[in-house]
């Protein structure tokens, strides 16, 4: 499904660029499961944003079913943000203005496939029947990442890049999101590339690899 070929990344810095990834070579086969770990820094989030079309890489190739979506321009990126990939960032990023339900919708709506039957599932899977008319500032951190793994599912990703999605939660509540989660994901059957610091959470995925130095250790 995604095939990542010596992906480089510099920043600029204050002596001239900063190489952040230095030939990131990684593989996830179709409903696979792995988890990325590596220290502050290390590059998982400019990883994941690279993988999601988020910025560009300055050299190697992301292959995606295939296809290399490298060279593809901002609109074609961002189709395949609509269709192919998922997202779910520590920060929920929901949309105020709307309501649980409508922010449930969203995703899917842009993709253009709107299974109402699915986002009732996931609704009540996530536990958010009671709370579909309020909006995100109505609820609590755990429930708001919730709002946001639904949103994405709701649009059936087969690749779902997730970085730290229950950073931002207290344990418990993170465990149960988490559980929840990782049960749909696979249900679904979608491949799932997750950033997380906890060995804990790192263990319950298939696979899991460790950045360092920039490159796969
Ligand atoms: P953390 O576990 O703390 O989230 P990370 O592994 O996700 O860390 P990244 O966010 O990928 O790390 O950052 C890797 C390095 O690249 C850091 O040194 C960071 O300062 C730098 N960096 C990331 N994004 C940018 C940017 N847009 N401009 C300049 N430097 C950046
Ligand atoms: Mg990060």
């Amino acid at each position: 499904l995604l095939d990542i070929q010596d992906l480089t990344k510099s920043f600029p810095g204050p002596e001239g660029p900063v190489p952040v990834l230095r030939g990131v070579t990684l593989a996830l086969d179709r409903g696979e499961s792995l988890a990325l770990t590596g220290e502050s820094g290390s590059g998982k989030s400019t990883l994941l944003h690279l993988v999601a079309g988020l910025d560009r890489a300055d050299g190697g190739h992301i292959l995606l079913d295939g296809e290399d979506v490298t060279g593809l321009d901002d609109r074609r990126r961002a189709a395949l943000r609509r269709t192919k990939i998922g997202i779910v960032f520590q920060q929920f990023n929901l949309i105020p203005s709307l309501d649980v339900a409508a922010n449930i919708a969203f995703q899917a709506r842009l993709g253009g496939a709107v299974d109402k039957s699915r986002l009732d599932r996931l609704t009540v899977a996530l536990g958010l029947e009671a709370h579909t008319r309020k909006y995100p500032e109505q609820l609590s951190g755990g429930q708001q990442q919730r709002v946001a793994i639904a949103r994405t599912l709701a649009a059936s990703p087969r690749l779902i890049l997730a970085d730290e999605p229950t950073g931002n939660l207290d344990e418990k509540t993170a465990d149960e999101v988490m559980d929840q989660f990782l049960a749909l994901v696979a249900e679904t059957g979608a491949a799932l590339l997750m950033v997380t610091h906890s060995p804990r959470l790192a263990g319950k995925l298939g696979r899991n690899i460790h950045l360092s130095q920039g490159r796969v250790a």
